[in-house]
């Protein structure tokens, strides 16, 4: 942007250094360009009226015309409240305030009509709206605007009269000095192809729009225009990075075409087989893998992980697998040792407490070559770490380990970066995973191993405990085994240990026959692990737990899962916790235990988790109840701070918006063509105001 729009907004009009410094510590906004971009986010008609009788409860606001019957107060000092009673033709409602009552009380006059808007509450029988606007009749009939822009804001800016209405006063100003300086951004024929409105226009449009339908089409723009820039910035760098990074030619197969011969201990499923192909395809190229797999709890990634770890040493190199915890780094450790062992290769767990004496043997024959394989936690990065030459690095779990945790991974081998597979068990909606992981290759394992049957989850209220207990008793008969699980949350650990505890005694007390284990964040790493291995060989029955167990655990006997407080836990982590069961040929149970009263969120959380076992289906509705902010990864990719555009709602002008950044490099790889001048301009501009961002916060 030109240098009009740094303009601090402290002498716009109707701003002031005052407000100024509120504006900067409230919003974040300190120059005309980040003011302008407050977009209001919706919009009022205030064309329409209701009648008293046609309120209902699903009505987001209201208008309706009124006049007052009368006004009361009740209650007294605190809870003090002021109550108007207003009526028209059809019926009769309430007013409510609880604070300014003096100033209000003198605005309200009995048997005048006046126009009131706020969101109407159900109380008994009848409807209130606490705070209402409220104007006399006459004035809102001069109201030349279609729809009025409602901005956000905050308490902080509304006592200073900074409310939606204030802010819309300064942004007619601003809007109408700032329309001649706005330059368009997007190449002319991507504005024609697309249909989409001129930059200008846009921003004027979703301020103050004439109609609904440029609103719709100046929104549109300006959503199309955010995702492109992103895009543009992501497959960017994906080409930078391809044609910069040759990769080690990674293409032998026999010790694959052996162990696919004597050892493969099950058919690998369609998709199994899809995503070999693909990261083998990857391998062989010449130029360095950055693919993400994936796949639902389950799904079978660890065996793809091997089967690329056996096409790299056939080729000559080195692989290693990153877990993010020691248990999980243990697992992997365990279950591929087995199929190393088979084909006579080494391998070997390096994690924060191995001993000094075996970190001392790792080192050397990693580099010396003749470890093949190395399983390890965050202790692989250290800097000792060093390898003959390591083809491929393997990331389970990716949610929990940052890009530059996945940089210190490259610089392991000096000749070549290693090719890197990327696993996660966290799906989510492909044109999102295009967006958060768009320098990476995507491989999706849509399909579960054959033979599996479905988990079936149920929802249990606290009260139905004793239920549950002997369902469980009955499980454990059966031979099965049972996993309990807490929520932990930092900000209340004492009572989440606290409630954990309690949990665990009166387990043991209800199962006295049985032997318990417990296993909490708090204990340490080898204390941890020797609970767990009780409860994998079966010693004991029920394992009491906190989210440790969440990722990667692989106890084939174990076929219920209670989730204890089960509302206080995400969708995502629900869907995880119940992917630990479900391993073994017996049906498998979750059971999600929750108190009576339940948040509306909460409880379509519980009924998707009743509902299905799909981990795309689940991520669906994750997504769109929590937004993009909370998903892993979108700080990183710089969608976290897409002002307009909506990653849940706007999928396919993501998609387009994708699409054209791709034709646009395709054309011009490097920008320099004269007509794509001012999108390397916008580029180059993100990059800076990123800096500004960081800086700031
Ligand atoms: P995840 O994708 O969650 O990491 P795992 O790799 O741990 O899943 O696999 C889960 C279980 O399924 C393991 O016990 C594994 O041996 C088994 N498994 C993997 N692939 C297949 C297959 N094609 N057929 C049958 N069982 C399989
Ligand atoms: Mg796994």
């Amino acid at each position: 942007m030109s240098s009009f729009f740094d303009t601090k907004i402290d002498y716009l009009r109707g701003v002031g250094p005052q407000k100024a410094v509120l504006f900067n510590k409230e919003l974040s906004i300190f120059t005309y360009g980040e003011l302008i971009q407050h977009y209001p986010f919706r919009y009022e008609d205030r064309t329409q009226f209701f009648k008293i009788k046609d309120i209902n409860e699903d009505l987001e606001h209201v208008q309706v015309v009124a006049k007052i019957r009368s006004i009361e107060t009740i209650g007294e000092g605190n809870r003090k409240r002021l109550v108007a009673h207003i009526f028209d033709e059809t019926g009769e409602m309430e007013l409510t305030w609880f604070k300014g009552i003096q100033w209000v009380t003198k605005k309200l006059i009995i048997g005048v009509p006046f126009v009131f808007f706020g969101k109407p509450n159900k109380y008994g029988r009848k409807f209130s709206i606490a705070h209402p606007e409220m104007e006399p009749v006459t004035a809102v009939q001069e109201e030349k605007s279609f729809f009025q822009p409602v901005y956000p804001t905050t308490e902080k800016l509304r006592a200073k009269f900074l409310d939606s209405k204030g802010i819309s006063k300064i942004m007619e100003g601003l809007v109408q000095v700032a329309y001649p300086q706005i330059q368009e951004t997007m190449p002319e024929d991507i504005l024609q192809r697309f249909s989409l409105i001129s930059k200008k226009e846009a921003v004027k449009q979703i301020h103050f729009p004439d109609n609904p339908e440029i609103l719709k089409r100046a929104r549109f723009r300006l959503k199309f225009e955010e995702f492109f820039f992103v895009q543009l910035r992501l497959l960017k760098l994906k080409l930078t990075r391809t044609e910069k990074s040759k990769g080690q030619i990674l293409n032998q197969t026999e010790l694959l075409t052996k162990f696919y011969k004597e050892h493969l201990p099950f058919q690998l499923t369609e998709a199994q087989k899809r995503v070999v192909r693909e990261a083998f395809a990857d391998m062989k190229s010449g130029k360095q893998m950055n693919r993400l797999i994936q796949g639902d709890v389950g799904s079978g990634k660890t065996m793809v992980a091997f089967i690329c770890i056996l096409i790299a040493i056939s080729s000559g190199a080195q692989a290693c697998l990153m877990a993010p915890t020691e248990i999980l780094a243990n697992q992997h450790h365990e279950g591929l040792k087995e199929y190393a062992g088979l084909m006579g290769l080494n391998i070997a767990l390096l994690t924060g407490s191995t001993k000094k004496s075996a970190r001392k043997v790792i080192h050397e024959t990693l580099l010396s070559g003749e470890l093949h394989i190395i399983i390890g936690t965050h202790a692989l990065l250290e800097d000792v770490v060093q390898f003959k030459n390591l083809g491929l690095a393997i990331v389970d779990e990716q949610h929990r380990f940052g890009v530059a945790q996945r940089a210190k991974l490259w610089a392991k081998n000096e000749q070549f970066i290693p090719h890197v597979l990327v696993m996660t068990a966290t799906p989510i909606p492909r044109t999102l995973a295009m967006t958060l992981y768009g320098d990476l290759d995507i491989s999706v394992i849509d399909e579960m191993p054959a033979g599996r049957k479905p988990i079936q989850t149920v929802h249990r209220y606290d009260k139905d405990r004793l239920k549950v207990f002997g369902f469980m008793r009955k499980q454990i008969q059966m031979g099965r085994q049972i996993y309990v699980v807490y929520p932990l949350i930092e900000e209340s650990a004492t009572l989440d240990l606290k409630n954990l505890m309690d949990g665990f005694e009166s387990i043991s007390r209800a199962f006295p026959e049985y032997p318990v284990s417990i296993v909490n964040g708090n204990m340490k790493p080898a204390d941890k692990d020797f609970e767990m291995q009780r409860f994998v060989k079966g010693e004991t029955k029920i394992m009491v737990a906190t989210t440790v167990i969440e990722v990667g655990v692989n106890v084939p006997n174990a076929s219920v899962m209670v989730v204890e407080n089960a509302e206080r836990f995400g969708l995502s982590q629900l869907h995880q916790l119940r992917g630990r069961v479900g391993r073994g040929a017996d049906q498998s149970y979750c059971i999600l235990m929750t108190k009576y009263e339940l948040s509306k969120d909460s409880r379509v959380r519980l009924e998707t988790m009743v509902r299905t076992n799909n981990g795309f289906e689940i991520a669906d509705v994750d997504l769109k109840l929590r937004g993009p902010g909370d998903l892993m990864g979108t700080q990183q990719s710089g969608l976290a701070d897409l002002l307009i555009a909506d990653l849940s709602k706007d999928a396919p002008i993501l998609t387009m918006a994708r699409d054209a950044a791709q034709l646009l490099l395709q054309d011009d790889p490097d920008l320099s063509l004269p007509n794509h001048a001012m999108v390397l301009r916008q580029i180059k501009n993100q990059k800076k105001h990123a800096i500004n961002w960081s800086r700031i916060s």
